[in-house]
């Protein structure tokens, strides 16, 4: 039944780049099978999963959203949807993106434009966004995204979803198609803090094939969800000073402001945090992560695997056709931009200013943090906004992520919850900011709240 009414809300959404619908009855089949045998299944036995299609499938084409990879079929399988299928769950196909995960709206896909399902004219945000219009639609129930700068958190705040961002090396990225290596992380998606609960247990943890995975011990966070803030004595909330004010939609604000209200009721001591550095959060990511991503994508190169010209008579004609036809504007952007901050002469100028910039906002959320257990703020200063309506304008598109960048610069989790709507019925979300490792504690305040 979820692949009939995936499929019959695709021809309006487009949230799926490829659905694997033999594999998924196979692979619920076999759940069956073990059910009747009587076997020990999986936590998330039977349970139906879009994953975004960034995330190597062994067999299963993954393309990233880019024409560089029409025809890439993964020969291995990543580390989160191994586990996945270790626990039982089903996917039911690869969800849409921005191409290699560049933007904040899902239109800098090669292949198709997804819908925000609230408003089928406006964005889903980005660029997880086919993961989260699914969930929000009911496609599926649960579904994995990735987090550079705000990719899960930015999509689910617009469709009305509850999305996470781990701590940097909670989650194996072994598998993941690389963009910022510094920043990238993979997370859940939900319709409720529990299933994304559910699902970060699911893929969190060690993996020694993936050298910046942490050596942790994972908590149940399912189980310790609980509808208030007791055991612990007092639960300190900081509201983040400088996400409020200019720029930022009155509808959001009083959303957040009410969210916060209610969180007050229950218990929580409310302060105001003052995190000053946080406003040049948007400037260090656009160094940082072009000049990452332009050297992870020098990979593409016609060679190893992925599309390749034709029409090519020497090695570097092949090289830069190839790059020239396999890429989209965005994805070029970025390379130039990040190929310009590297160069000799230039180092020290950008990148390395934006690593010294990056440990300022970094103390920001230490000093922070010293103060209070849970940090809020809108997760976006706006509510979805019209397809079309930024794709001419990167600056504006850039802004988007203002709130949410600044936590994977210093690599703390987030996640996005709903607090309510705008005039026009579309979702607002508000993010909660975590220290360190303390996606138990994010996870339950926002489970106390929702
Ligand atoms: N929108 C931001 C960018 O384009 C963040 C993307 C992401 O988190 N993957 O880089």
């Amino acid at each position: 039944s979820t692949l009939e009414s995936l499929q019959a809300l695709e021809p309006k959404l487009h949230s799926f780049l490829s659905v694997t619908a033999d594999q998924a009855l196979e692979q619920a089949r076999q759940v069956d099978a073990k059910i009747a045998a009587g076997e020990a299944i999986g936590m998330l036995a039977g349970i139906p999963i879009g994953i975004k299609d960034n995330m190597c499938t062994q067999g299963i084409r993954t393309t990233c959203g880019s024409r560089i990879l029409q025809n890439f079929v993964p020969p291995y399988e990543s580390t989160v949807t191994q586990r996945l299928k270790a626990a039982g769950a089903v996917m039911v196909g690869k969800t849409n993106l921005d191409e290699f995960a560049m933007g904040s709206s899902t239109e800098n896909s090669a292949y198709q434009v997804t819908a925000n399902p609230w408003d089928l004219e406006r964005v889903p945000g980005g660029s997880s966004g086919g993961s989260a219009a699914a969930v929000a639609a009911g496609q599926c129930p649960i579904a994995l995204g990735s987090d550079t700068g705000g990719s899960i958190r930015q999509p689910a705040s617009f469709c009305g979803v509850v999305g996470m961002k781990p701590t940097y090396g909670l989650v194996s990225r072994y598998g993941l198609v690389a963009y910022a290596s510094s920043l990238d992380q993979i997370g859940p998606f939900g319709r409720t803090v529990e299933d994304a609960a559910i699902l970060l247990g699911a893929i969190a943890g060690y993996d020694p094939k993936d050298s910046t995975s942490l050596k942790v011990d994972i908590p149940d966070y399912a189980s310790s969800l609980r509808p208030d803030f007791k055991p612990r004595s007092k639960l300190r909330i900081g509201i983040i000073k400088e996400t409020f004010g200019q720029g930022l939609d009155a509808v959001v604000e009083s959303a957040v402001t009410k969210a916060v209200e209610v969180l007050q009721s229950l218990g929580a001591e409310i302060q105001v945090i003052s995190c000053p550095q946080f406003r040049y959060g948007l400037p260090t990511y656009y160094i940082i992560a072009p000049s990452e991503a332009s050297a992870n994508l020098a990979r593409y190169d016609g060679v190893k695997y992925g599309y390749r010209v034709e029409e090519a008579d020497n090695l570097l004609t092949m090289y830069a056709k190839t790059r020239a036809q396999g890429f989209g504007a965005e994805v070029k952007r970025r390379i130039m931009i990040g190929t310009y901050a590297l160069s000799a002469g230039y180092y020290d100028a950008y990148y390395l200013k934006a690593q010294k910039v990056r440990t300022l906002i970094k103390r920001d959320f230490e000093s922070a943090f010293q103060q209070v257990d849970v940090l809020i703020c809108p997760t976006s200063p706006t509510t979805a906004f019209k397809a079309g309506e930024k794709t001419d304008d990167p600056l504006s598109m850039y802004l988007s992520d203002l709130m949410t960048i600044p936590v994977n610069l210093a690599g703390l989790p987030a996640l996005s919850i709903p607090c309510g709507f705008d005039e026009q019925g579309l979702p607002i979300g508000m993010q909660m900011i975590g220290n360190v490792l303390k996606e138990d504690v994010l996870l339950s305040v926002a489970y106390a709240y929702e």
